[in-house]
This record gives C-alpha cells, structure tokens and sequence, in this order.
C-alpha cells in the first residue's frame, strides 16, 4: 500500500517538489533544540560524525583533523569547521558589508553559495584541481598581481604543500596592503614546533605520521610564526571566549578548541 502511495506521488508530484518534500520530512525528523546550523537554519537534536580517527591525531590532540562525533550538519552537510568561519565572517568581519575582492582556495561547499550570492563580492575561486572552482591554481605560484585581493581565504590547504613558506608569502603578495585573510589548519594543541618529515611520501605513512595521506605535516604552536615569517600580522583567536559563538551551550556545534587564523597585510 505504501509502494501504490509513492507511486502515485511520483507520477503527480514534480521532481524539484518531491525534493522539498523529502527535505521537510528530514527536518521533521531531525528536529531538535540541541544545536542550530547558520546554514540551514535547521534546529536539530543531533549532529552527524566526521574526521579520520587515526591514533595520531588524538596523541597530537590535533584540531580540526581528527574524528568528531557532532560534527557535520545533516540537512546541508555544512562541517563544524565552516560554520565557525561562517560565523565568524559574519559577525566579526566586515566581509558581508561593502565592495571588496576575493580569493577563496579550496572553497567550502555550504560557504562558497552564501559569498557567491553577496553582488559586491568580486569572488574568485580557486583550487588547485581543475573543475572544482573557477581557476585552477596552484597557490606556490599563483598567477595574479601584487596586491589584487581584499580578502583571502584559504583554510586546510597549507598543510597539504611541501612549500607552505611560499604559499603563505604568495597569498600575502597577492593580498591589498590592509587586506586581510583567514588562513585554517588543523594544528596540533600539544606540539610547540610544527612536525614535517618529507621523507615521508607514502600514503598510508602519511596517515600513520600526519592523520591523513595527502598531509605533510602536523603544525604546532609555532604556525603563527610561519605566517609572521611571509609578513603577515596574525591573531590567533578563540571562539570559545566570545558569547556570540554561543559557547556555553555550543548551540552551533563548532569544534571545542579550534582557533582561528586571522592574518593582516599591514599598510605600508
Ligand atoms: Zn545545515
């Protein structure tokens, strides 16, 4: 009788409403109070888990990499990672106010719709395989003046390239001078100096050393001094002390711990 029912609401219901339907059923079904994505704006009572749990990444208590429980949304499959920056984009920044050019690298999924739709975002996305944005590129040589964007963000890409010292200093030589960017990576809380062995290239040796087998490295404390190195100014905040990310009750499901890098090109 329930195969007659959906058959029979195949054959009336057209296929873009039958989605909005299955979605609301979902929405339904997921309600909660616990937590509320900024995305969706869905309330739900669970998040859905996410993340390698390689034994590495909890003897480094590495953020940002590792396996979480309550990570991912289940209605726009937004991480807990891009919410943070979402949030912190909007109500920290002036990002969603005013003309300004972008260059996103490696642009979050649920992120990249919400910029695109901002008409005084001059947005350029970018990835270094091709189709996955608008130009491919690699960022150790990226093919853009000096001084050409206003904002850059570039989050779990750096500890994917051997030479993270020239990535960085090429986002700061395509950066305005009183530009700035959000630059993420999953960062070790017990490490002081970044680990990276590059003789290490096999992928399941990555995995073991780095949590992941296209990482090279595992970055410490000392990962603020790599980007003062290139020349940016950085801070290094965290969300946990500001009641706008609601921290008390985590009711945007963020990731305990997890700071954000927030670089500035000084004008000179
Ligand atoms: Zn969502």
């Amino acid at each position: 009788m329930i195969q007659q029912i959906k058959a029979a609401a195949k054959a009336v219901i057209p296929e873009a409403q039958r989605e909005q339907l299955k979605r609301a059923a979902q929405k339904a079904r997921l309600f909660g109070l616990r937590y509320q994505c900024p995305f969706c704006h869905s309330r739900l009572k669970a998040l859905e888990p996410f993340g390698y749990d390689f034994p590495v990444l909890r003897e480094k208590q590495v953020i940002g990499g590792g396996y979480r429980e309550e990570a991912q949304c289940p209605i726009c499959l937004s991480l807990d990672r891009e919410r943070l920056l979402y949030l912190y984009l909007r109500e920290k920044t002036d990002f969603f106010s005013g003309k300004k050019k972008v260059l996103h690298v490696a642009p979050e999924e649920a992120l990249r719709p919400v910029i695109e739709s901002c008409p005084d975002i001059d947005y350029l996305t970018a990835d270094i395989c091709e189709g996955r944005a608008m130009v491919q590129m690699d960022i150790t040589r990226i093919d853009y003046p000096d001084r050409t964007f206003d904002v850059v963000i570039c989050n779990h890409v750096l500890e994917h390239i051997p030479d993270d010292a020239k990535a960085m200093s090429e986002l700061f030589r395509v950066m305005k001078p009183g530009g700035w960017g959000i630059l993420q990576v999953p960062i070790s809380l017990s490490l002081q100096e970044t680990f990276e062995d590059f003789s290490v290239t096999a992928p399941g040796d990555r995995e073991k050393v780095f949590g992941q087998s296209d990482h090279v490295r595992i970055y410490g404390a000392d990962y603020t001094d790599r980007l003062q190195k290139a020349g940016f100014e950085v801070e290094r905040i965290q969300w946990e002390d500001d009641p706008v990310f609601a921290p008390g009750k985590n009711r945007f499901g963020l990731l305990p711990n997890e700071p954000i890098f927030q670089v500035k090109k000084a004008v000179t």
